[in-house]
């Protein structure tokens, strides 16, 4: 059973105390300028139940760079409108056990993405919404704000423009892939609607309320509409699982056993299915690009609830 709120209250209190502990280890991302200017020792901690009832501790309603985590609503975007085979003919379901921002693959797999959630996967993603939706920009804005019940959620143009200033890497993975014929619209355009999509500023109480309907079979518990289907929903977290964390998702589903994704800015989210969502976030991370504190503090939540869909 899951565990009562004024228990689970305290334990979010002790993770965010606790979080300081991790203050000595790692940085912030420091490889797009504006990034590096976030004050680097801030903890904040959301569970989102299933119900919509939200809990929080630390600096919770601090709003910063949700970065990868947008691949996950970017990639829900298109389940919405396209047909599976359309999505997965151009980008894989596999684990890379590569660097979030890799390009070997990429040539030796004539330019198909291993997964949505590192870099050319969700540049393929948003090549893929392009023939779609007339502003992906707008759209993902909308999705987000109903998600998440704020109406004020927005990109950070600064980071925005900062990630173009520093192209390179990315513009590197889509003109491989547009040399193999599987990205088609102009490259320019396409990191100009992936870096918006990555400048995104949330806090974890709206990313835990913008995950929510993964722990809840596909419906926001807010509003009560299915954002994706049942089986699709399972799909996604099979996806997080695997490749939420990049070439680190093997540790994390050893240490916290649960659906996650991670973003430069130091936001991760994870999925209880059936219970609830989580977000946590602070800024240091470690060498795979992913939040020190936050991922200890999951740690610390799951065995603090005893609860786990691995057993
Ligand atoms: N905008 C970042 C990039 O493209 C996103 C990376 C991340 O959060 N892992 O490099």
């Amino acid at each position: 059973p899951p565990l009562d709120p004024d228990a689970l209250q305290t334990l979010l209190e002790r993770l965010s105390d606790d979080a300081s502990r991790c203050f000595n280890e790692g940085k912030v991302a420091d490889y797009i300028p504006a990034l590096a200017q976030v004050d680097p020792d801030q903890f904040g901690i959301a569970v989102c139940h299933v119900d919509g009832r939200v809990q929080y501790a630390g600096s919770a309603h601090t709003r910063f760079s949700i970065q990868s985590i947008s691949k996950v609503h970017a990639l829900v975007l298109a389940m919405q409108r396209l047909e599976s085979d359309e999505i997965w003919s151009r980008v894989g379901r596999e684990p890379s056990g590569q660097a979030f921002n890799s390009i070997m693959q990429l040539e030796v797999e004539n330019g198909i993405p291993r997964n949505p959630f590192i870099n050319a996967g969700a540049l393929l993603i948003t090549d893929l919404l392009v023939s779609r939706i007339v502003s992906i920009q707008n759209t993902l804005r909308e999705q987000l704000r109903r998600l998440s019940g704020s109406d004020d959620i927005g990109f950070d143009e600064k980071v925005a423009r900062s990630e173009m200033d520093h192209k390179a890497r990315n513009a590197s993975l889509a003109y491989l892939m547009q040399a193999y014929g599987n990205v088609h619209s102009d490259v320019d355009d396409l990191l100009d609607t992936y870096f918006h999509s990555c400048s995104v500023s949330m806090n974890c109480v709206e990313l835990a309320r913008s995950f929510a309907f993964l722990a809840n079979r596909g419906v926001n518990p807010l509003d009560g509409k299915e954002v994706v289907s049942p089986l699709e929903t399972r799909q996604l977290n099979a996806l997080l699982l695997t490749c939420g964390l990049y070439d680190a998702a093997g540790d994390f589903a050893w240490r916290v056993g649960l659906p996650g994704k991670s973003g430069v800015g130091g936001g991760i989210i994870a999925i209880l299915p059936g219970q609830m969502s989580i977000c946590v976030w602070s800024p240091r991370l470690d060498g795979y690009g992913n939040s020190i504190a936050g991922r200890h503090a999951l740690e610390g939540l799951v065995a603090g609830m005893g609860l786990s869909p691995l057993g």
